[in-house]
């Protein structure tokens, strides 16, 4: 027998609405159970780029908090900052993008804590043994949380073909330098033209694989970078470009890895949600938001991250595609995110099989859906 993985559709009525079953699944998957009094439970959230509006809507965060609070513990929502540029790649930044995105205090009812602190810095090196990690680079905030309840919109990902609980957790918890390790090992370079000589790459290097050229700009010794990632995070003239070159298989399992290190040390102390709604093409990190490619399907809980994105893809793809959506074209595409991005979807989950952090077998409990009203009440 498979993890169980509890779903409801988007139907409501008078009785139920969004936000109740939302939390009445929540309830019944056990997510509020990992949580005791006065502890600090980490709530991963994508507070959305500037100009998406696809992300999760403030109002279902609240929902969590709620619970939360009413366990005892103290909640504050996360995420770690990115590694590219734009609106969310510094805390200030990305806390007034999550303030212009609707995540005030008065909204969702708990702060945010950007994870990994002003710039990116804050983390916690936490071994894994993986297959390419040896020790991940897990935002602090997050690692030091006693609890944690990862709220994942499913929806496609360019690098990932979708995006659940596991890219939610490896890609969203690492630090920005972690985030490059999981894009590429090749070795960065120093863009000469644009170096100031600022001299921050050389400080934050960890095996002084960094120089200067005639005590001036810098240069990376080649023969000595471990290709860890910090200087590409933190040079503030870009002059250390990001390597984006990557192997599918190989970024879905680094991920993998990253999420293992998310959640090896929070046995019993996490718990996931998954949101079928708004299913775009793309990843709530771009400015924008397509035609979603299927109908909103529903809400899915689970103390297992394998388990729960295995059940989202698997409804996804049995799901009918949206008229003028991007898949438009496509009659009966099967696997509807490998359509759109040409990557494979399940790699991910495989990888996160085989280390262990759960199982792509599950048990799917369905509740008060339409059909079995009666059933349920
Ligand atoms: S951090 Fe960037 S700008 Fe500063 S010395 Fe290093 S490469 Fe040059
Ligand atoms: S990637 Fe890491 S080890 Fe290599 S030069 Fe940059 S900071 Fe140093």
């Amino acid at each position: 027998m498979g993890s169980k993985v509890y779903f409801t559709d988007m139907t409501t009525d008078s009785r139920r609405n969004l936000l109740d079953k939302t939390r009445q699944l929540a309830e019944k998957a056990g997510l509020a159970d990992i949580i005791k009094k006065r502890d600090l439970v980490a709530i991963k959230v994508h507070f959305g780029e500037l100009g998406n509006i696809a992300y999760l809507p403030p109002p279902i965060i609240r929902v969590i908090v709620e619970m939360v609070k009413e366990r005892g513990g103290k909640p504050f929502l996360t995420d770690a900052n990115t590694l590219y540029g734009g609106k969310r790649h510094n805390a200030v930044d990305h806390i007034e993008t999550a303030m212009k995105n609707g995540f005030a205090y008065e909204t969702v009812g708990a702060p945010i804590v950007i994870a990994d602190g002003l710039r990116g810095a804050d983390f916690a090196n936490v071994t894994v043994e993986g297959k390419h990690f040896k020790s991940v680079k897990i935002s602090s905030a997050i690692h030091y949380a006693d609890a944690l309840v990862a709220v994942s919109h499913v929806k496609g990902h360019e690098l990932f073909g979708f995006g659940g609980a596991l890219k939610n957790l490896g890609m969203g918890c690492g630090s920005p330098a972690g985030k490059q390790t999981m894009h590429s090992d090749l070795i960065p370079k120093v863009d000469q033209e644009k170096c100031i000589a600022c001299g921050v790459c050389i400080e934050r290097c960890p095996v002084n694989a960094i120089d200067r050229v005639e005590k001036k700009k810098a240069f990376i010794k080649e023969e000595l970078c471990i290709g860890c990632g910090e200087c590409v995070a933190f040079c503030p003239s870009r002059a250390i470009p990001i390597n984006w070159k990557t192997d599918e298989t190989v970024i879905q399992e680094k991920t993998a890895e990253y999420a293992w290190g998310v959640v090896k040390k929070k046995k019993g102390k996490s718990s996931f949600i998954n949101f079928i709604m708004n299913v775009t093409p793309d990843c709530d990190c771009v400015s924008w938001n397509d035609l979603p490619i299927v109908p909103d399907l529903g809400i899915l809980a689970s103390l297992d991250p394998v388990a729960i994105d295995q059940a989202s893809l698997d409804l996804v793809n049995k799901a009918p595609i949206t008229v003028n959506s991007v898949l438009g074209e496509h009659k009966d595409s099967g696997d509807k995110f490998r359509a759109v991005h040409n990557k494979n979807t399940s790699h991910i989950l495989d990888h996160g099989e085989c280390l262990k952090m759960g199982s792509r077998n599950y048990e799917l409990e369905s509740l008060w859906l339409r059909q079995n009203k009666k059933e349920h009440n």
